[in-house]
């Protein structure tokens, strides 16, 4: 089967690879309808994460199952299903508290790159969620974007504590941000304040339920929210790029008492402590457990009342991977879709 391996900054290739296998017995291989490019792949690909050997990329899948283990119950051969990007056994004590990716069992769900033809995920029960019936192709794009950057975005809405009534600020243009924008807007969120510098992306955020864009960034984009807000800021902030920049921005766009939903991975962030102390704002993320809103989010795509596959905005073959990274290093592109 054709994947996409890693070999170092800025080095993506497409190889002939070995078709996963069951390993073990709670396991189940995929046969992906599609696959995509995420921006957090973009950390190795520029140099920030290091990649010491070659290795193989995705995290993001939803396909027909191909195969099952012997001890695999919940979903059968034929089934179309959604997973996310870490496997989870949906039954601990942390599972069923909603924080399925600190599950005590957790592995990586992409267990043999989900950027290939075919895919083994681990804990198949647990962290699989079927769709009612097989899907229009034409919702692929969609449920391929529930795996990761809806659900992400979903998250940061969530740990922003988002809801009717509240102003809403979203830090970042990328997918996760443009599609928390999407998230906030279904919760009920009364105003959406985009930042984003970018004409394409301005446009989506627009469509996707933002009220207001901010182009300034930093100290200068904290302002303008607070002029926006009375002076005071954002009931609920997303924060969705991992910077120290966008951190700071995100914390200091909140008024006091409010919250901060941060799903960027975190890259060398220092909070002041005597600044975070003063402000009084709760801050909470980390890795989205995007299992726990998958039977909602598939529910919502199914129904077409979200079409959050509109990230998507750059469509190629897999053997095109490495311009597709490549536009998405540039910002050319928001989101890479790969067909096989
Ligand atoms: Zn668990």
């Amino acid at each position: 089967m054709r994947g996409v391996v890693m070999y170092g900054a800025g080095d993506v290739r497409v190889e002939d690879r070995p078709r996963p296998t069951i390993v073990e017995p709670t396991d189940a291989i995929l046969k992906l309808a599609a696959s995509c490019v995420c921006g957090s792949d973009l950390w190795p690909y520029r140099g920030l994460d290091a990649v010491n050997e070659p290795t193989p990329m995705g995290h993001e899948y939803c396909g027909v199952v191909e195969e099952v283990g012997s001890a695999v119950t919940n979903v059968k051969v034929g089934d179309f299903v959604v997973g996310s990007f870490f496997a989870s056994d949906n039954t601990c004590e942390i599972c069923l508290s909603g924080y399925q990716t600190a599950c005590i069992h957790r592995q990586p769900g992409a267990a043999s790159g989900g950027q290939s033809e075919y895919l083994r995920v681990p804990l198949a029960d647990g962290t699989l969620v079927a769709t009612p019936g097989m899907p229009d192709a034409d919702l692929i794009p969609s449920l391929l974007a529930a795996s990761d950057v809806l659900g992400t975005g979903w998250f940061a809405a969530k740990a922003a504590e988002v809801g009717p009534g509240k102003t809403v600020a979203v830090v970042g243009d990328g997918a996760v941000g443009l599609l928390g924008i999407m998230a906030a807007k279904q919760l009920g969120a009364e105003r959406i304040i985009a930042m984003s510098r970018h004409a394409s992306r301005q446009a989506l955020a627009l469509e996707f339920g933002a009220t207001d864009i901010v182009t300034e960034r930093g100290d200068e984009g904290v302002a303008k929210v607070k002029e926006l807000t009375g002076g005071l800021g954002a009931h609920s902030t997303l924060e969705a790029v991992g910077t120290q920049e966008s951190m700071m921005q995100a914390i200091r766009a909140t008024r006091p008492g409010g919250h901060v939903g941060f799903v960027g991975v975190l890259h060398g962030v220092d909070i002041p402590g005597g600044e975070f102390f003063m402000s009084h704002v709760h801050i909470h993320g980390g890795p989205a457990p995007v299992r726990n809103y998958l039977p909602d989010l598939i529910d919502r795509i199914m129904k077409r009342e979200i079409n959050p596959g509109r990230v998507f905005d750059l469509d190629v073959s897999i053997e095109d991977a490495a311009e597709a990274y490549k536009a998405m290093d540039e910002r050319r592109a928001i989101k890479a879709l790969l067909r096989f």
